[in-house]
């Protein structure tokens, strides 16, 4: 259960207060424990207080006053949301419901807030949010949230005026003008990085972690990924004096972000200072392909127990067939690394339902299996079901079926125990059914968001989403109604991919 707002302050430390004579209340439509987890939502709330005249007061799904003011958020004149994911657009409506704001744009007039919300579900797919904010944030939003308040306390938070005058504007995604028609993300200037926690607090998953981004973006292609090198132009690499010289005194637990943080070119070295100092360190992404023995001894000196690394693709085909750069021996090399540093547990990111894929796939994976466990006793999947994503090249693939997971996956689970693996070899998924539930809304239009808040006035369970997009009329409208060859994808994957 969530602390209450008193404890919850009491708890935090880095907490900004200001004057100010624009207030923004800055909602995270998940619970606090995710919201304070979240450097792109403190980036802003940094952001925000550090514009003149303006200040971010936050609220989440489970905390609806605002911590700074103690108002609901209902009385701010601008109400900004930060949206991770698909389903998270119920917590959208939920806190809109509970403010007593009309949750469709087209309900509200004057006496209501403008609602705009950004983070990183626009970076595939905004559509669904169309139907409740008068504007969106498009990518990268430091830059572009602090000219949005400007503008919305000139026009005098009047809802026409603010739109009349976001027209024409990149990086805005205004459905009263754009329609079902979403415009490109922005990219903030490289002096804006590094992204840096503000608030640490225990009662997060990273308790007390003080998190700093090591590099934004990605240079590598996998095909499912909206953080690819096309997305958003590669990966921007922040300095190594610029991470280290941004830690304040006394912190004892550094998280470095970032979509492929062990691609920076010093990564060692970055990790290095930071256990040197005599902290602890956490590493968002850790990519298997760029692990050594030195890095890894440097995590389990910085209080690593598990390391966690993704091959995605089951068999070494299927990560091919996504353009994983993975193999199945640096999965091996992950073990042994593990092993030799006596690290407690390897867990490997795996998906399932990838196009393509086969029965042999899986076996394979069951292989793969024996040979981790040969040499590390604790083997720990995560795995996903594959959810086609806008902007990326297998973008419209169909959903795999709910019932196809569930085979894999209990094929995956009878091979493991047929092999005598069940004791160090552990399965954990996540819903095929709530994975479907995310793909519809990953591929689907504003009429997929309005089914999001039919579900949730329905109990929010699996089988009334089922029902709400059926009546709803939703369908996936990607650019393809059937699995791509091999071949289609390898062609995909060509067109798509521009130098890093
Ligand atoms: S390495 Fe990770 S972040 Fe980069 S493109 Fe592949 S999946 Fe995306």
């Amino acid at each position: 259960m969530t602390p209450n707002r008193r404890e919850l302050l009491a708890a935090e430390r880095g907490t900004l207060y200001k004057e100010a004579e624009t207030r923004v209340a800055l909602v995270y439509p998940s619970p606090y424990r995710a919201a304070m987890s979240s450097l792109g939502y403190q980036q802003i709330y940094r952001t925000l207080h550090g514009t003149p005249g303006v200040a971010a007061d936050r609220a989440m799904l489970d905390v609806p006053r605002t911590l700074e003011e103690d108002r609901p958020i209902g009385s701010y004149p601008i109400i900004a949301y930060s949206v991770a994911y698909e389903l998270e657009i119920a917590g959208l409506v939920e806190t809109l419901e509970r403010a007593n704001v009309p949750v469709l744009a087209r309900d509200r007039d004057a006496r209501h807030p403008i609602i705009v919300a950004g983070g990183p579900l626009t970076f595939s797919n905004p559509a669904p949010l169309a139907p409740f904010c008068d504007a969106i944030v498009m990518g990268e939003g430091e830059e572009l949230i602090v000219e949005l308040v400007a503008l919305a306390r000139e026009a005098g938070y009047v809802r026409s005026a603010f739109i009349d005058a976001l027209a024409g504007r990149p990086g805005y995604f205004v459905p009263s003008l754009h329609g079902e028609t979403v415009p490109p993300v922005a990219a903030v200037a490289d002096e804006l990085l590094p992204a840096r926690s503000v608030i640490a607090t225990p009662n997060t998953e990273l308790a007390d972690m003080f998190m700093t981004e090591a590099a934004r973006g990605c240079s590598r292609g996998c095909t499912y990924c909206v953080m690819r090198r096309s997305t958003n132009g590669g990966m921007r690499i922040v300095p190594r004096a610029a991470i280290i010289g941004g830690i304040p005194a006394g912190t004892r637990r550094v998280g470095l972000v970032g979509a492929a943080v062990t691609d920076h070119p010093d990564i060692a070295a970055i990790v290095r200072d930071v256990v040197d100092g005599d902290r602890e360190v956490g590493i968002s992404s850790l990519r298997a392909d760029k692990l050594t023995d030195e890095l890894v001894g440097l995590l389990a000196r910085g209080g690593y127990r598990t390391l966690t690394v993704a091959g995605d693709g089951a068999s070494e085909r299927m990560r091919r067939v996504i353009e994983r750069s993975t193999r199945a021996d640096h999965l091996l090399a992950s073990a042994r690394f593990a092993a030799a540093h006596r690290l407690h547990a390897l867990k490997v990111y795996m998906m399932l339902g990838v196009p393509g894929e086969t029965d042999a796939d899986v076996d394979e994976l069951v292989a793969l299996s024996r040979d981790l466990a040969a040499i590390h006793p604790r083997i720990a999947y995560g795995l996903a079901p594959f959810v086609a994503k806008r902007n990326t090249p297998l973008d419209g693939t169909p959903f795999a079926g709910i019932d196809v997971v569930e085979d894999r996956l209990d094929r995956l689970r009878r091979g493991i125990a047929a092999a005598g693996l069940a004791a160090r070899v552990e399965v954990r998924p996540t819903s095929a059914r709530w994975a479907w539930v995310e793909y519809m809304l990953a591929q689907g239009e504003s009429s997929a968001g309005l089914a999001a808040m039919d579900a949730h006035r329905a109990g929010g369970n699996f089988a009334a989403y089922k029902r709400a997009f059926a009546a709803r009329g939703v369908v996936p409208t990607g650019p393809r109604a059937r699995v791509p060859s091999s071949r289609e994808i390898i062609e995909l994957r060509r067109r798509s991919v521009r130098p890093a």
